[in-house]
């Protein structure tokens, strides 16, 4: 599928996570006292104390890289849409409808007898295109065609809001094109890097002779490609950069392009986009266009056309008969995360029914499981958390009161969105039938495509969500200044209709809080309440928030997540600010209620024991070895220990709580502590 520019910061990483047959049948009780480890000291690792007895009874199944108590979730919500989609397949439905579409999706992917005995033949025409291309025109507009159908070669093209003039929807290029996520994976000399690249170039070797390439033909194919993709990621822009959106941003009129990045058929390139018209666009990586330009200038067609056709085979590998499926699985969930075993289909097909028609589903999902006492809980927790984030910023004694001023305006628009959106995607446009699996899966891509291409020129529309409904997650968008928690995060162990106030205020109490602070971070607070990327802050307090945010940064650095490798403490800042913030507001609002003023204790738990136990249960978890280090390299989000033994030691009041003293392990001097928001 194809990969737009990523507008919004989320709670959690969507790996590729796989999921275990086993049904999830116990109930969900609020805090499970048998997930904490009480032999453990809470001031050694708190992680450890109150999920170490989750850990020992929840072994990592082979499936999965990392196996946590969301992950449970997930699959329970995959239950869910299954039996969704079952009920839908005894009903009689008309063709054209949503419930056609996602039926007849499913049921597609999960013929593994048709699959297997198509093999190739669904990505034949697509190769077949390239085949034809003869001149360097000719590879431009099959790129274009592969950008809008499949996965974006070279480089990027998405629409999207103008980070500047943030009501409009401009176009913006920008680097892509590598396999393997991150220019770290061509680029680094460790071991573990050589054998990865290794592993890609057999990967590759494998699945062109799966397409038809005698042995010789998919070597030198194989070859080729990591050629390219190696060059391109030597010019890639390092993840801690494209933390910067002040550095990512160079807004240019067509006619400058040229002289501004390469010379290249750019009318070309935009007319067949659909894009004729379009007089400036961003170019938010200029060094990455312009290798990726000097690539195409320079080789010869057919290295090129290995290349594209590899874009190709790699996309629909997943989509595709068993031979594909099964060599994919080999590098990417072995070699790279450290699975052991492939996911049911039955799982897989529902990960693929949700992304190419995530509202269709959506909608029968909310109708079905979300119950609307649930919004309006969600609605008086989300006034809280302002209230209490707005007191915060109040008292904030580093800030001057210009630069709070403005905080407050910023906190007092944010636009929130809860469980599914007001008014529903069209999808009569998107056809689903009986040709392949693939076909589908790239009509899906092409109507996302076209969605994205009618915005272009046009005012942003702030009633649309970025996340489906029924995905367990939530989001903050610094473009439209808006948080948003769909229908599938709001279920224990995150949130609890009948459960204390500690529980829902330090489960998605945070989650609240955490996306609020994004809009305050190392990025977010570069936006401005209308979401245009301009400087609102005194350089005196831009500096204290600097110097703040230092602390963190060097604590995380210190960390030593596998034996010799660090956290990067520059690539997670954000996200650490978010979880320190998140603690903090939501701790400040349970302050409030009845439960924590009454000191009342359950189960031998005081109410501010309870908040930090249930906090802490969100990241209960198992993880392999390799899914550390991969998610080290491409996780913008701490390690889910390190968000509770890394995040913890600078809340004073998870100290009281629990006791801890100076002697303790976990223990920070206070003016060792981070304090921010
Ligand atoms: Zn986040």
């Amino acid at each position: 599928m194809k990969r737009l520019l990523f507008p919004i910061t989320v709670f959690f990483i969507m790996t590729i996570v796989s999921c275990s047959q086993n049904k999830e049948t116990d109930a969900a009780k609020s805090i499970d006292i048998s997930n904490i480890d009480t032999t453990a000291s809470p001031g050694e690792s708190f992680y450890r104390y109150a999920t170490g007895g989750w850990q020992d009874a929840n072994p990592i199944p082979d499936e999965y890289a990392r196996y946590g108590s969301f992950d449970k979730l997930r699959e329970e919500n995959q239950l869910q849409i299954q039996e969704l989609i079952q009920e839908l397949g005894s009903q009689d439905y008309a063709y054209g409808t949503n419930a056609q579409k996602v039926g007849d999706m499913y049921s597609i992917g999960m013929d593994s007898a048709r699959l297997n005995s198509e093999g190739a033949a669904p990505i034949l025409p697509l190769l077949q295109r390239i085949a034809e291309a003869e001149s360097k025109e000719d590879i431009v507009r099959v790129s274009v065609q592969l950008s809008k159908l499949v996965s974006n070669p070279f480089f990027g093209f998405s629409v999207g809001p103008d980070d500047k003039n943030s009501s409009m929807n401009i176009a913006h290029i920008y680097q892509s094109g590598i396999g393997m996520g991150d220019r770290d994976y061509y680029l680094l000399q460790d071991e573990h890097y050589q054998n990865l690249r290794e592993g890609y170039i057999s990967l590759m070797q494998t699945q062109f002779q799966n397409a038809g390439y005698s042995e010789s033909d998919a070597k030198r194919a194989a070859a080729n490609v990591m050629k390219i993709e190696t060059e391109l990621a030597q010019a890639h822009v390092t993840k801690e950069m494209r933390r910067l959106p002040e550095q990512n941003y160079h807004k240019m009129l067509l006619s400058e392009l040229d002289t501004q990045v390469a010379p290249f058929v750019w009318d070309i390139y935009f007319d067949e986009m659909g894009a004729g018209d379009i007089d400036s666009l961003n170019v938010s990586q200029i060094e990455p266009v312009k290798a990726a330009i000097a690539i195409i200038d320079r080789e010869q067609a057919d290295v090129l056309k290995d290349y594209l056709s590899w874009k190709v085979i790699n996309s629909a590998a997943n989509y595709l008969s068993d031979d594909f499926v099964n060599a994919n699985f080999e590098f990417y969930g072995k070699a790279m995360s450290g699975s052991k075993e492939l996911r049911p289909r039955w799982r897989r097909t529902i990960d693929a029914v949700n992304s190419s028609m995530g509202e269709a589903v959506g909608q029968l999902y909310v109708e079905k499981y979300f119950p609307a006492e649930a919004k309006e809980r969600m609605l008086n927790l989300v006034d809280n958390l302002k209230v209490s984030l707005s007191e915060r910023i109040n008292q904030l004694e580093w800030m001057s009161d210009a630069t709070k001023e403005k905080a407050q305006e910023k906190l007092g628009t944010f636009i929130v969105k809860i469980g599914y959106p007001d008014k529903w995607k069209d999808y009569s446009s998107l056809e689903i039938k009986d040709d392949s699996y693939w076909q589908n899966v790239v009509r899906a891509s092409e109507f996302a495509w076209n969605e994205m291409m009618e915005e272009l020129g046009k005012p942003v529309d702030r009633t649309k969500w970025y996340m489906s409904p029924q995905t367990v997650n939530a989001y903050y968008s610094p473009s439209s200044n808006e948080i948003c928690f769909p229908a599938g995060i709001l279920q224990p162990p995150f949130f609890f209709m009948e459960g204390d106030d500690a529980v829902n205020y330090g489960g998605i109490g945070v989650v609240i809080g955490h996306e609020m602070t994004h809009g305050f971070d190392d990025q977010g607070r570069k936006f401005d309440k209308d979401g245009n990327l301009t400087d609102w802050w005194t350089t005196d307090d831009a500096s204290r928030f600097d110097e703040r945010a230092k602390v963190l940064v060097n604590y995380f650095d210190n960390i030593v997540v596998i034996d010799t490798v660090r956290a990067n403490g520059t690539f997670t800042l954000g996200e650490n600010i978010a979880d320190h913030g998140g603690l903090q507001v939501a701790y400040h609002a349970f302050q409030k209620t009845e439960q924590a003023q009454s000191g009342n204790m359950i189960d031998g738990y005081s109410p501010a024991q309870r908040f930090f136990l249930s906090y802490a249960g969100l990241w209960a978890g198992n993880v392999r070895d390799a899914e550390i280090l991969r998610l080290t390299q491409i996780d913008p989000h701490s390690l889910g220990k390190w968000r509770v033994d890394g995040a913890l030691p600078h809340i004073d009041a998870w100290y009281e709580a629990f006791n801890i003293e100076s002697n303790d392990p976990m223990y920070l001097p206070k003016d060792e502590r981070a304090s921010i928001w």
